[in-house]
């Protein structure tokens, strides 16, 4: 008999944890018609393996059709963990990478997060599952080829309060300021100062950023390697912490 698999032991909602479906009962996504539910809780279940426990992220990754989002031509891997091209030099993240910085972002609120700036809006799928975590999310995307095409994915689903923005990111956005969390899918040099003043105090702030040089000189911004940080403001300051090594896209400024 085949083995059941564990279920995590902790689940504080009533989000209802998909049942595994084997691999050959799944319809690989064909085209934008197909039902890719059974696929999608693949997905989730993997993501449940990685660690990711926060039911409202697993929820909301299982709600967004993130085939919707890639070329047609890579529409059979859009469920694999597994970041991809879209366009313009550009990927659209993998989802366990989504899922757990999502994860640090909610630091477990017990329900919506407020308003929220999301720094990169490339295809606009990221955006989309935010949505379901935050009552408002500005996204802003430097590129005006990916700004469209983010709001021509997002168009028919009609999500609310989804602001995307054709601008500089680097800048941040004041007119929504103060952010209640601000999320970065983009990697500099260091985290920008109008991202920390814009962050309201209890406010959390997600982002890759470049690991330093450090004193060999082995391993510098020249590798591109970058670490995921998670910044805290209160009103004693900011609290910074370094966790794992990630790999984004450079964060660049200006508009192309
Ligand atoms: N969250 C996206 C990931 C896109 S990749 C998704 O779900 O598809 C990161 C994006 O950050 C790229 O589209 C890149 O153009 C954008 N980016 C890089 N620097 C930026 C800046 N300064 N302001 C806004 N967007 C930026």
């Amino acid at each position: 008999m085949k083995q059941r698999p564990t279920f995590p032991a902790r689940m504080e909602t009533s989000f209802v944890a998909p049942k595994p479906v084997p691999l050959a009962q799944v319809n690989q996504p064909e085209g934008l018609g197909m039902d890719s539910s059974a696929v999608r809780q693949r997905m989730v279940h993997k993501l449940m393996g990685q660690g990711v426990r926060d039911t409202q992220v697993l929820e909301a990754m299982s709600r967004v059709e993130r085939h919707r989002f890639v070329d047609s031509a890579l529409v059979n891997q859009a469920y694999e963990d597994t970041s991809l091209p879209i366009g313009l030099g550009q990927t659209i993240s993998k989802p366990g990478v989504v899922s757990r910085m999502l994860e640090l972002l909610r630091n477990g609120a017990p329900g919506k997060l407020g308003r929220v700036l999301e720094i990169g809006t490339g295809c606009g799928y990221q955006a989309a599952v935010l949505s379901h975590l935050a009552t408002e999310v500005y996204s802003i995307e430097r590129l005006r080829g990916l700004h469209e095409k983010a709001r021509d994915n997002l168009r028919h689903l009609r999500l609310k309060g989804v602001h995307l923005l054709l601008g500089d990111g680097m800048l941040g956005y004041p007119s929504g300021a103060p952010y209640a969390a601000i999320i970065a899918a983009a990697g500099g040099q260091a985290i920008p100062q109008a991202w920390i003043d814009q962050l309201a105090v209890g406010g959390r702030l997600v982002a890759p950023v470049a690991m330093g040089m450090p004193p060999d000189g082995r391993r510098g911004a020249g590798s591109g390697a970058q670490a995921l940080v998670v910044m805290d403001k209160t009103s004693q300051g900011v609290r910074q912490t370094v966790l794992e090594t990630v790999h984004f896209v450079p964060l660049k400024s200006g508009l192309a």
